[in-house]
This record gives C-alpha cells, structure tokens and sequence, in this order.
C-alpha cells in the first residue's frame, strides 16, 4: 500500500479472481467458463480491415449491438445497456442504486463480487443467511426497502429461485431497483424476464462470458425499464463512455447471429452436467443440484480444500472458496465431457489415496 491512498479503500478487500497459474497446463475447471470456442461467425467479424480501424474511437452508443440483443430479446433499444463485462453493471449498479441512503441485501453465500462492491462503494448492506439447504429465504428479501441483488442461479450454489419468489419481492419493493443477476440461465433456470413489461424495478443482467464463450472480450448487458437504463448510462458518461472496446462490438453483434451453435454449446453443457452429477453420485460426493455450468459438491473422504489442491497437483483446477460456510465444498466448472473424465479419473486416484 502506497502513502498515497486515501484512507477510505485502505481496509477494502479486493476481489480474488479464479487463479490462472502459468507453471503447467490445466485442464480448468475453476472459473466457470465455457469450455467450447467463439462461433465462426464471432472469428470472422473480427477482419483485419476492423483491426486497422483501432485508430478510431468505437461507438459509445453501441447501437448495432444494443439493436441486435434488443430484437432478439424482444424489448426495445432503450431496454438494453452494454459493458465490459456484466462486472461493470454489477458497479454501475451499486454505484447508481446503492449507498448510506438506499441499503442493499444479498445472500450470504453468493457472487463475492457483491460484497466488494459493498464495501467499495460504502453501502449500507445486509448478507441474508441462506436456508441449511443453500437455498434463499424469500421472506429475507420482501418489503427491505433496500436495493435487493440476488445471482439466478446463485453462485456458487447452482440453486434457482422461482419466478413467483422474484414476482413477489418486485412487488413488495416498489421503490427500489431489484437486480436480477442471470449470468448462468442459459444452462437451466427460468429468465424473469417476461416480468420486465410488469416491473419497472427489476434490472436483468447477463454476461457474454458463459453461455456465449466470450469471457475474453468482456461484454456484459442489462435489461430494464427505460429509467433504470438512462441511470446506468448517466453513471457510464460520467466514468467511461466508450465501455466496449470495437472488436467487442463486432463480436459482440455476431455472437447473437450465431446463437444456434450457443443454445447447442448450452445445451451439451446441460447434458455433460447431469452426467457429471451421476459420475459424482457414484464416487460418492454429495451435490447440490445445479443449473448453472458448475457443480457445488463435497465428499465426506476428504476435505475441500485437501480435494483441491491433489486435483491441481494432478493438472486439474477447481475453485475453493476459504468462506467458512463453504469450506468442505468444491465449485466444479463444467467442461467437455473429456475433461470431466479427466477430472473423475484422478477423483477416483486421490480417493483411493485418502
Ligand atoms: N455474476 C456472476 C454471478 C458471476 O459468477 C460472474 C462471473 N464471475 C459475473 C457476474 C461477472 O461476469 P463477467 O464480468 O465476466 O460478465
């Protein structure tokens, strides 16, 4: 820490990304990713006649592809805002609809990201416990008059929450903006999104980073009320207008052209899943039942922690989280099904050790 920094970010605990280590190759497992490469299309848009054009600003608007996802998703262009990566919404989001003055509730179990935000941003927030079964309470979130965020499915649970539980906190909260964050639905779970025409509260928001094998270009977007977005976009023109890089646009823009081959890589990703939780069931792991691209899961053998690190001694990286609540467990990306052989063949080698 320098001399430099002002007092208020001096206790502010960062965020810790899923680890990329360099000394070996891995098979990934660890940051939830999609194991399938950007469409043909996304390769193509990327010409390098586009390259060239880096000279130039890109377009801050972002009105091809606020179009494209407008018209796929079936709202109108004022719905749509777009970022770099739905991290930045998750931020905007904070910044604009939370503080001292409009609290914020969020599991206690979920995005750590939320909580960073939190604290970066001096929000008045509540972390509600979630039930023994890791699924959220409604009651936790219904007449809070707070800014309400829950991940649908969480994270790093898999669980989903119904629509009615959603529709009946929108209701209860009229006043105050309640985020849903859907960046796994693609893989399972129930958008809410056709409750937008009723709520002008709720804030959907999505990532190209999953469904759309797109986490290197960074792109995220909301849907919303008109209101809400023109907020987001006040707080964009006042920290980075041009949020989205050209080749993001473009690829961007393509992605949604190509969404057959998406919805197929979703769907083989849904499959490999429910294979994946058989295969555990057999080595004896407990799980919680996943709709996401990733599998929450312990084993009674061995602790999470001593699991993770013989798998990444074994060339495979999975994600555990040092959270107390959480600690016997592993979060387990889904990959191909190759992978996840790999993955249940040393499984089986380390039990057999402990
Ligand atoms: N929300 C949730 C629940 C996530 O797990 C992630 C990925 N770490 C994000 C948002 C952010 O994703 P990105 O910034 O890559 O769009």
């Amino acid at each position: 820490m320098s001399k430099f920094l002002i007092d208020k970010y001096k206790s502010l605990e960062a965020y810790t990304p899923g680890e990329q280590p360099r000394d070996m190759k891995y098979v990934k497992l660890n940051t939830n990713e999609s194991p399938y490469p950007a469409s043909k299309k996304v390769v193509d848009s990327i010409s390098a006649e586009q390259i060239e054009k880096l000279n130039l600003y890109p377009d801050p608007e972002c009105r091809e592809l606020k179009l494209k996802l407008a018209e796929y998703y079936g709202v109108e262009y004022e719905n749509i805002f777009v970022s770099n990566g739905s991290d930045e919404i998750l931020s905007f989001a904070f910044m604009a609809f939370c503080g001292e003055q409009t609290g914020a509730v969020f599991p206690n179990i979920s995005y750590g990201f939320y909580k960073v935000y939190g604290d970066l941003y001096n929000v008045d927030y509540t972390q509600a416990a979630l039930k023994s079964d890791f699924t959220i309470d409604v009651n936790d979130y219904l007449n809070v008059n707070k800014t309400v965020v829950i991940a649908n499915p969480n994270a790093p649970t898999g669980l989903s929450i119904s629509l009615d539980d959603i529709e009946k906190i929108l209701v209860s909260n009229p006043d105050n903006v309640v985020l849903i964050d859907e960046a796994y639905i693609d893989f399972g779970g129930l958008t809410c999104l056709p409750l937008l025409k009723k709520y002008d509260n709720l804030l959907i928001v999505r990532t190209y980073s999953k469904s759309r094998s797109m986490a290197g270009a960074r792109l995220g977007f909301a849907i919303s009320s008109k209101a809400v977005i023109d907020d987001l976009n006040r707080i964009k023109y006042s920290t980075n207008p041009y949020n989205i890089n050209r080749l993001t646009l473009l690829a961007g823009a393509a992605a949604i052209d190509d969404s057959e081959y998406y919805n197929n890589c979703c769907k083989t990703v849904a499959e490999t899943r429910e294979y994946a939780k058989r295969r555990l069931s057999e080595l004896g792991f407990e799980y919680l039942d996943s709709d996401a691209n990733f599998i929450f899961a312990r084993n009674d053998k061995i602790s999470g922690e001593d699991y993770y690190l013989k798998l990444k001694e074994n060339g495979v990286l999975v994600r555990h989280f040092s959270d107390q609540k959480i600690t016997d467990y592993v979060r387990i990306t889904v990959g191909t099904r190759a992978q996840m052989d790999v993955l249940f063949e040393k499984t089986e080698k380390i039990l057999s050790e402990v």
